[in-house]
C-alpha cells in the first residue's frame, strides 16, 4: 500500500479548523482514530486530520520480451500480475530508455528493474550494476534475486565485506552485482581493467532509493557516474540508467542532475491503497522550566509512548518511528509500563527494534508483528529502507523525519484489509515541527520535495577529476562531462601538482590514491575516527567540519542508535576516544560565529528589503555545549570548551533592511538584535521546508550592524565547503521560507520564545538576546516589502515549488 505523487488529487478535502469534529462514521466500525479522541485531552492535541481515500490497483499485461521461465519465477514468488507502473518503467529500460520510476513504499519498484537486468542476464549475456545506499539493502536485493531460483543467473555483492576470492568470482562470472556508491568509487572504477568483461557487457546501471543522494553527499554520487559514464564508454558500453526513488516532487530533475543525462519519469503509483486517516498531534506544553525559564514541551516519545500503550490495548498492531535506538527503547519501555497497569497481559506484546541490521532479527521481527504476536514496536528509522513491514494498522512517527519522501515511507506501513489505517505525525519541541502540525498544508498540500544537490560545486568536482584521471588520462572532450566547474578544477589540480597536462590530455602524477582526495561522506580535512577507548575498537568516523560539534570532549554520541560519551577529542591525531555510556542527558554544541561577504552573486532589492544570494567566509568557533534530560527536554547545565575556530568558505543567503523599515514596523534600537537573532533561529529552523536539508547543515549569524553590509543583516549559510545548494533554495523560495518562519513564530503559544519558535538548541549566545514580539514584526515588515499583498498574482506563482 502506497502513498504517491497524485496525493494532491486525491486527498479529500481537509479538515478546516484547528480540532477537527469526531470522524464521520455513520456506517463503518469506529476507527483507530475515533476510539483515541475519545479522550478530551487526546483532542486538544490534534491539530488537523487528513482523510486520503483508498486507491484501487492498476494492472498490466507482462511485456513479451520478458522470458517465460522469469515469469514463472516470478509468479512463484507471488508476483502474479504486474502494476502499471512496473510495465512502463521496465519497457522503458528494454527499449534503451533511462528511466526514473518514483512511486511510493510497497509499490513493487525492485519488479521494474529486475525484469529487463535478468531478461538481458538471461538471453543476450548483459550485465547488471545495482547500486544501494545501504549494505542491508543490497543483501536484501541478494536475497530477492537469489530466490528466484534462476539457475542461470549470476548474482554477487561487492562491498568492503567480499572476501578476496568472491571478488574475482564477481569479476569473471556475475551477471548481476549488487554495490554501493563508496564502493563504486574506491573499488569498481579504480579497478575498471580487472572488470573489463563486465564492463564491455554493462547494459543497466541501478540506482536504488535515489532520493536520498541529497545535498553534498548528492553531489559526489553525481560525479561519481559522471565517472562511470566515461568508464562504460571507454569499454564501448552505454548502460541505461534505471532509478527508484520514493515520491518525490520532479524527479526528473533530480535523476537528471545526479545521471547527467534525460530521463523518462514515472511517477503515477498503480498499486492499491487503503484508506488512511493522518493526524497532525502536538504535545502540550508543561511546567518544566527549560533555557531562560522558557517552558518546555511534553517530548514527543513520551507521548509516543502513551498513544502506543493506548493503541495496543484497542488491539492495534501500531509501529512508532523514533530516531534514535535509545528513543526508541524509551517510548517501548513506557508504553510496557502504562500496560502493565492497565491491561497486564499485553505488556509483553511490545517491543523495541533494536537488533541493528542482522537480516535474521529483521525477518523475525517482520514474522511476529505479521502474525499478530507483538502489537506494538518502536523502531528507528533503520525500519524505513529494506523490511517488509506494512500491512500494520497504525503507524505513530515521532517527528518530523526530515523529508515528505520519508514521511511518505514510514506512514506507508500502515494499511491492511478494507478499514481505515492510521498515521499520526508527533510534533517535537522545534520550530519547524510546530510549523508543520499547524500548516497541514505544508505536510498534505505540496508534493514531496526535490531532493537539493550542486552537482557543479567545485570542492566536489575537483577530488573526482582527479580520480577519474586516475583511472583513465582525461581528454578535452571527457571535460565537458564533468560540467561547467571542470576546467576551473582541473587548472587548480594542475597547479598543486596532482595533474600534469599533456598533448593528449590531463595525467595524475601523485603516487597517493586519487580516490582518497573525494571525501564522501563530509568535506575539510582528514576524517574523525571514533575509537571505543576500552577496546580500540573503530566505531566509525565523523568528517572533520563535524568533529567539533558532535564529538567534543563530555559529548553523548550515537551509533547504530547505541550511546557513547566523548572522553577526549584529539584534534592532532584526529581521534575521538568514547567510553560506552547511557547518561541520562543528550549534549548540544554551542558556536560563536563571525561572517564576512566575499562576492556578493545576486541580490534582489525590494523597496526598504534587499535579498541577496554569495559567497561567504565563516569563522566559527564551538565556545560550550548544554546538556538536557532525556524525556524531560530539562536542561542540565553549560560547560565551556577550549577548540579553535575553524574556516568554511561557502555560500550564504542574506537579508538587510533599512531603518525607515525598522521605525515602521516599531523596532528600535534596543529590541533590533534581538528581533534579528530570534528571526536568524526561527528561519533556520524553517528552511529543511523548501530545502532538503537538516537544521544541523546550515547555520546563521544575526547583527544589527554588519560592516559589509553597513546595515541590519540576518545571514544563513550552507554548513558544508562550496555549499550543498542550500543557500540558493533559501534565495529562490524566500517568500515561502521567510513567510513559514513568520507563521512558526505566530502559531506558538509561549509568551516569550521557546525551542519551539526562537530558541536554537546550538545558540552561542546563550539564547540571548531574543525579542519573540519584535522578531514577528520584523518579519512581517520583510514579507509585506518584498511581496505586497496588492500583487497576489506574483504571490501565488512564488510559492509554486
Ligand atoms: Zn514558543
Ligand atoms: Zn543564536
Amino acid at each position: 500500500m502506497t502513498i504517491g505523487p497524485n496525493l494532491m488529487s486525491v486527498s479529500a478535502p481537509a479538515t478546516s479548523g484547528q480540532v477537527p469534529g469526531l470522524p464521520d462514521t455513520a456506517g463503518t466500525p469506529t476507527s483507530a482514530l475515533d476510539r483515541l479522541l475519545r479522550s478530551t485531552s487526546h483532542r486538544d492535541r490534534v491539530t488537523h486530520v487528513e482523510r486520503i481515500p483508498a486507491r484501487a490497483a492498476t494492472h498490466a499485461p507482462w511485456p513479451e520480451w520478458v522470458p517465460t521461465d522469469l515469469r514463472a519465477a516470478l509468479r512463484r514468488r507471488g508476483v502474479s500480475k504486474l502494476w502499471e507502473h512496473q510495465a512502463v518503467a521496465a519497457d522503458c529500460a528494454w527499449s534503451g530508455r533511462s528511466v526514473v520510476l518514483a512511486t511510493g513504499t510497497a509499490s513493487g519498484k525492485s519488479v521494474a528493474y529486475l525484469l529487463p537486468a535478468v531478461t538481458s542476464a538471461l538471453t543476450d549475456q548483459g550485465t547488471t550494476l545495482y547500486l544501494a545506499p545501504t549494505k542491508a539493502l543490497a543483501a536484501d536485493q541478494l536475497r530477492a534475486l537469489r530466490a528466484l531460483e534462476l539457475a542461470d543467473l549470476r548474482v554477487a555483492t561487492y562491498d568492503g565485506d567480499t572476501s578476496f576470492e568472491d571478488r574475482d568470482w564477481a569479476r569473471r562470472h556475475a551477471d548481476v552485482v549488487l554495490t554501493n556508491p563508496d564502493m563504486t568509487h574506491v573499488g569498481f572504477l579504480p579497478g575498471h581493467p580487472r572488470w573489463a568483461s563486465f564492463i564491455k557487457r554493462l547494459r543497466f546501471v541501478v540506482i536504488d532509493e535515489c532520493h536520498g543522494y541529497r545535498g553534498v553527499f548528492g553531489a559526489h554520487i553525481a560525479q561519481i557516474l559522471r565517472r562511470l559514464r566515461r568508464i562504460a564508454g571507454h569499454y564501448g558500453a552505454n548502460p541505461v540508467f534505471v532509478l527508484a526513488s520514493a515520491t518525490v516532487a520532479d524527479p526528473g530533475l533530480t535523476a537528471r542532475q545526479l545521471v547527467g543525462i534525460e530521463m523518462v519519469e514515472v511517477g503515477e503509483d498503480s498499486s492499491p491503497r487503503a484508506a488512511i486517516e493522518f493526524a497532525l498531534w502536538e504535545p502540550p506544553l508543561t511546567d518544566l522550566a527549560g533555557e531562560r525559564g522558557a517552558p518546555v514541551r511534553r517530548p514527543a516519545t513520551a507521548e509516543a509512548s502513551g498513544l502506543l500503550a493506548d493503541l495496543v490495548v484497542d488491539r492495534v498492531r501500531t509501529l512508532a518511528f523514533v530516531r534514535s535506538r535509545r528513543g526508541a527503547e524509551a517510548v517501548s519501555l513506557g508504553a510496557r509500563r502504562a500496560l502493565e497497569e492497565s491491561v497486564p497481559e499485553l505488556a509483553g506484546r511490545v517491543a523495541a527494534y533494536r537488533a541493528g541490521y542482522l537480516p535474521e532479527d529483521r525477518r523475525e521481527l517482520e514474522r511476529a508483528l505479521h502474525e499478530g504476536a507483538l502489537l506494538g514496536v518502536a523502531s528507528t528509522n533503520a525500519l524505513e529502507l529494506g523490511v517488509d513491514v506494512s500491512g500494520l494498522d497504525a503507524v505513530l512517527i515521532t517527528g518530523w523525519p526530515g523529508t515528505r519522501a520519508s514521511l511518505w515511507q514510514q506512514a506507508g506501513r500502515a494499511g491492511r484489509g478494507a478499514g481505515n489505517a492510521l498515521a499520526i505525525l508527533i510534533a517535537r519541541d522545534d520550530p519547524l515541527d510546530t510549523y508543520l502540525v499547524h500548516h497541514p498544508d505544508s505536510v498534505f498540500g505540496h508534493p514531496v520535495e526535490a531532493a537539493v544537490l550542486d552537482p557543479d560545486n567545485p570542492h566536489v568536482v575537483r577530488p573526482h577529476l582527479a580520480a577519474a584521471a586516475a583511472e583513465l588520462p582525461l581528454t578535452e572532450a571527457d571535460v565537458a562531462g564533468f560540467g561547467p566547474a571542470a576546467p576551473a578544477a582541473l587548472d587548480d589540480l594542475v597547479a598543486a601538482g596532482l595533474l600534469r597536462r599533456r598533448p593528449t590530455g590531463w595525467f595524475w602524477t601523485a603516487r597517493e590514491r586519487a580516490t582518497a582526495l573525494a571525501d564522501l561522506r563530509g568535506t575539510g580535512g582528514p576524517p574523525v575516527q571514533i575509537c571505543e577507548r576500552s577496546t580500540g575498537r573503530l566505531l566509525g568516523t565523523v568528517d572533520s567540519g563535524a568533529s567539533h560539534s558532535t564529538v567534543h570532549d563530555g559529548a553523548v554520541y550515537l551509533h547504530q542508535g547505541e550511546s557513547y560519551v566523548v572522553a577526549r577529542l584529539d584534534l592532532e591525531e584526529s581521534v575521538a576516544l568514547v567510553d560506552a555510556q547511557t547518561p541520562d542527558w543528550t549534549t548540544w554544541a554551542r558556536d560563536l560565529t563571525e561572517i564576512s561577504i566575499v562576492e556578493t552573486r545576486e541580490s534582489l532589492r525590494r523597496g526598504e528589503v534587499t535579498l541577496c544570494l554569495g559567497t561567504v567566509e565563516v569563522t566559527q568557533q564551538v565556545v560550550s555545549f548544554l546538556r538536557r534530560r532525556i524525556g524531560s527536554g530539562e536542561v542540565l547545565g553549560e560547560e565551556p570548551l577550549d577548540l579553535p575556530a575553524r574556516h568554511l568558505r561557502t555560500t550564504a543567503a542574506w537579508w538587510t533592511v533599512t531603518e525607515d523599515l525598522l521605525t515602521h514596523a516599531g523596532i528600535d534600537a534596543a529590541a533590533l538584535p534581538g528581533a534579528a537573532h530570534a528571526a536568524e533561529h526561527a528561519a533556520i529552523g524553517l528552511l529543511p521546508l523548501v530545502a532538503t536539508c537538516d537544521r544541523w547543515d546550515v547555520g546563521g549569524v544575526s547583527t544589527a550592524l554588519h560592516p559589509d553590509t553597513a546595515a541590519p543583516t540576518v545571514f544563513v549559510y550552507d554548513g558544508h565547503a562550496g555549499g550543498a545548494g542550500f543557500a540558493e533554495r533559501a534565495f529562490d523560495q524566500a517568500q515561502r521560507w521567510l513567510t513559514a518562519t513568520h507563521d512558526a513564530i505566530a502559531a506558538c503559544e509561549c509568551d516569550a520564545g521557546c525551542p519551539s519558535c526562537i530558541q536554537s538548541p546550538k545558540c552561542g549566545n546563550g539564547n540571548e538576546p531574543l525579542d519573540k514580539d519584535a522578531a514577528l514584526r520584523l518579519l512581517a515588515a520583510v514579507i509585506t516589502e518584498c511581496w505586497p499583498p496588492t500583487e497576489p498574482a506574483t504571490v501565488r506563482t512564488a510559492t509554486v515549488d
